[in-house]
């Protein structure tokens, strides 16, 4: 049991583990058998019209279904996965589970779209882009149903390849998000030149939003920004009524958050549509002298 015990210990990841450890070789030989035992999960969290309600889609998140330790959180492999390269086989297993899902939306009847995260070692791969091709193509969805988030520190990390990746995915017609937006190290004149469809503002000006008018009016500036930009403007981090009708006054787009909707299991995500009802008028009127 105590060596059982060892063993579990290791899984969690902290940033002071060196990849070359041996408990860290122990993590990577886990996810391999993840990924052969089919111990990944998709799970997917909706996506919303601020102003009529309407869903539009979801992201795509990713679990472990540890067989001892149960739901594992992405941000205790994620890191680890970024660091050893394994991320791309996860980058992979999630571009085909997802892009099996929206084929599966599209025999439902429904127009939605799903987005996927990206990493920095998938903006350096050079195979990328023919490979969500191929995925495409087998499954007959069209790219403009396929979203990519890739946050601001990705891009920046080697920004000329990640320019170069990301010219050749939006030349193929998927749609480009940036996620977390406002918490990276940005640079105006970089997003400026990015070929991206989408901006998504980082939950944590979210969240604070109603509490803080600093945090409003950086909501508020964002929202302007990404516009002048002919960019669609994402909230994440909805939690409440309040902040909804908060933001579709400000004028964003789409909302994403607990408020709306928790990641489930991609296979109750069509149920999850269909009883989905909006909030009613009367609970997005909010009284505020901001906006
Ligand atoms: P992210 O891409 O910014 O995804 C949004 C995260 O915020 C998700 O956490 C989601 O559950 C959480 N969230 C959504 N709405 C709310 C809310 O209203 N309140 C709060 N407190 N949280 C909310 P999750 O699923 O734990 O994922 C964390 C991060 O792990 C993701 O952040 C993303 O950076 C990474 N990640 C998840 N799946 C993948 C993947 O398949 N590939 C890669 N490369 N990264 C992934
Ligand atoms: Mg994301
Ligand atoms: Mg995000
Ligand atoms: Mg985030």
């Amino acid at each position: 049991y105590a060596a059982k015990r060892r063993q579990l210990g290791v899984l969690v990841y902290d940033t002071s583990m060196d990849t070359r450890s041996s408990a860290s070789l122990s993590l990577l030989s886990e996810l391999r058998v993840a990924i052969e035992q089919e111990e990944l999960r998709l799970y997917v969290q909706p996506k919303v019209d601020l102003k009529t309600g309407q869903v539009l889609g979801g992201e795509a998140l990713v679990r472990w279904l540890h067989p001892q330790r149960g739901l594992v959180p992405p941000m205790q492999f994620i890191p680890f996965a970024e660091q050893t390269g394994f991320i791309r086989q996860i980058t992979v297993w999630m571009l085909e589970t997802g892009v099996q899902a929206l084929q599966r939306w599209q025999e439902a009847g429904l127009s939605m779209k799903l987005s996927i995260n990206l990493s920095t070692r998938d903006l350096l791969d050079p195979t990328l882009t023919d490979r969500v091709r191929g995925l495409l193509d087998r499954h007959r969805v069209s790219a403009a149903w396929l979203c990519l988030e890739i946050t601001e520190s990705a891009i920046m990390d080697d920004p000329a390849r990640a320019l170069q990746t990301l010219q050749k995915l939006h030349e193929l017609g998927v749609r480009l998000s940036i996620d977390d937006f406002g918490t990276g190290y940005s640079s105006l004149a970089y997003l400026k030149r990015l070929p991206v469809d989408e901006l998504k503002i980082d939950r944590s000006f979210v969240t604070n939003m109603e509490r803080d008018l600093d945090d409003a009016r950086i909501v508020q500036s964002t929202i302007g920004l990404a516009h002048n930009l002919g960019l669609t403007v994402v909230a994440e981090g909805v939690e409440t009524d309040k902040a909804w009708a908060l933001l579709a006054r400000l004028g964003c787009d789409e909302g994403q958050g607990y408020g709306i909707g928790r990641p489930m299991p991609s296979a109750e995500f069509l149920g999850w549509v269909r009883r989905w009802e909006a909030p009613s008028n009367e609970a997005l009127h909010v009284d505020t002298d901001f906006a």
